[in-house]
């Protein structure tokens, strides 16, 4: 009989649901079966493979309130899992376009022997591994596996323990439609399963925490295959004394607030300048308060629970913290237990600064702390003083004051007069890549070509002719 694990639901803390897990020993024969499979996906050609795609989304709407409402018991939350839904339909179409240039072909004629003409190829690597995260549980399970799919490999996904009711009924899809049966296998469980999945594919992409990416990169470097790595952040802004500050509140409320601040490129530390911090921070608080948690129905407000319990003490470890070390709480500052469910509210705090927890470490949670700054080197400097780089946001009245400040930054995605721009262009990175600075990931941009190109090898076909 196979093991089980029971998940706790986060809105009433009750263990209400059974995971049945994959025996790691069993992987090595999931793997056998996708590889045997993959020649023939790869051999498909570009189009066909984007028409299984396309054949397996309409599986996926017509299974749409099934995996929604799976999704809701897993996050506690409604508007961001309707976002979720859209991330298979979007990444088709955004990834259509980019790979149909990346599949294109190239050909040239060597400089230095003209009779000699290069064409370019792209093989696939066989089998991903795709291990993610809880705080977006499908769409982070898909993010890097419909690019893979793409790109002409098989993959085995293994989603966060911590949320995986979404994952029968989005199984169910896959079932109905054999050619990607033959290609994708979601397996369950936690640690143990992310180490043997290391160990049976031939190149791993990773979502999570710091923490674990360090032994995920160990592994993977004994496993001696590539790994891609998307971690943690604490992502900065630097708001000038010429920016439009209602916009910049409203923006980096949202910036922060979103999914109850369980984002990775959520802003977490905002550095305002001296002159205009008053104005700022009253302005902050004023849009804050009008944020409710969702509670006690899901429906009643935007904020969803905290989705761990673990994670709701680190962010009252830090909010402790910082007070106990002189800073102000200016709305909020309740991480607290509700029938089960931990919450937390929309919090604004000043007088904070780097010996504190909150401005070092990710928080993951809806709090806006606030330092000010006297002059703009400091704000940068403050903001590069950190073992992450995300991403950041700038805001200042004008595009050239902005730009010269993010240049400067040292993260993989800059938002102007914005937050989280980069996230909402994922898949249309036609226009940009980006690469995690630090601590936040290691290799391959997970936007733009080279999310299709990360999944190859480029090989070249040298031809001699006569
Ligand atoms: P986590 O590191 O605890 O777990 C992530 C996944 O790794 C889970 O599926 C888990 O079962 C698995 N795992 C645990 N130990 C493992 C091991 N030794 N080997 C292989 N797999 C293992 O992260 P989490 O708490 O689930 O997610 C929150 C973190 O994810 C935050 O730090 C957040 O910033 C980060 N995150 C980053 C991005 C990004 O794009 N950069 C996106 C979303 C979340």
């Amino acid at each position: 009989m196979s093991k089980t694990l029971p998940v706790r639901n986060p809105r009433t803390g009750k263990y209400d649901f059974n995971l049945e897990l994959t025996d790691p020993a069993d992987l090595s024969a999931i793997a056998e079966r996708l590889r045997k499979n993959q020649e023939r996906w790869e051999q498909l050609g570009l189009e066909g493979r984007l028409d299984v795609l396309n054949a397996w989304r309409q599986e996926v709407a017509k299974n749409h309130d099934a995996i929604l409402a799976a999704l809701i018991e897993d996050t506690g939350r409604v508007v961001e899992s309707e976002k979720e839904m859209l991330r298979l339909p979007s990444s088709i179409d955004k990834l259509t376009v980019m790979a149909r240039e990346v599949f294109a072909g190239r050909s040239a004629t060597l400089r230095s022997m003209k009779n000699v003409e290069v064409q370019g190829g792209l093989s696939a690597f066989p089998l991903v591994g795709v291990i993610s995260p809880w705080n977006f549980p499908l769409s982070s399970s898909l993010l890097d596996t419909i690019p893979a799919l793409v790109a002409g490999c098989t993959a085995i996904v293994k989603p966060s323990e911590v949320t995986p009711r979404f994952v029968q009924p989005l199984v169910d899809t896959i079932r109905k439609i054999p050619e990607i049966e033959a290609v994708l296998h979601y397996v369950s469980g936690g640690r143990e399963v992310g180490e043997a999945l290391i160990n049976t594919v031939d190149a791993v992409c990773f979502t999570g925490s710091a923490a674990t990416g360090q032994k995920v990169a160990e592994a993977a470097g004994k496993a001696f295959i590539p790994a891609f790595l998307e971690l943690g952040g604490k992502d900065p802004a630097i708001v000038t004394a010429s920016a439009d500050l209602d916009k910049a509140a409203a923006s980096l409320l949202a910036g922060s607030v979103a999914n109850a601040g369980q984002v990775c490129v959520s802003i977490e530390r905002i550095y305002v300048a001296q002159d205009v911090a008053d104005a700022f921070v009253d302005r902050l608080v004023d849009k804050a308060r009008q944020v409710k948690i969702a509670y006690p129905t899901v429906k009643d407000g935007t904020l969803g629970p905290i989705i761990t319990e673990s994670q709701a003490h680190i962010i009252n470890r830090h909010l402790r913290d910082a007070v106990q070390k002189g800073a102000a709480i200016r709305c909020g500052g309740e991480v607290t237990e509700r029938a089960g469910g931990w919450w937390a509210e929309p919090t604004v705090i000043t007088g904070v600064d780097h010996s504190m927890e909150l401005m070092t470490d990710e928080t993951f949670g809806p709090i806006m702390p606030i330092m000010t700054f006297t002059h703009v080197d400091d704000a940068i400097k403050l903001a590069n003083d950190s073992s992450y780089g995300l991403s950041a946001a700038v805001f200042a009245g004008s595009t050239d004051e902005a730009l010269a400040i993010a240049k400067r930054v040292q993260v993989g995605a800059v938002s102007i007069n914005s937050t989280g721009l980069g996230t909402a262009a994922i898949g249309e990175g036609d226009f940009h890549e980006k690469n995690a600075f630090k601590r936040s990931g290691l290799s391959g941009s997970r936007l733009g070509y080279d999310s299709i190109t990360r999944f190859t090898r480029k090989k070249a076909y040298l031809i001699a002719h006569a």
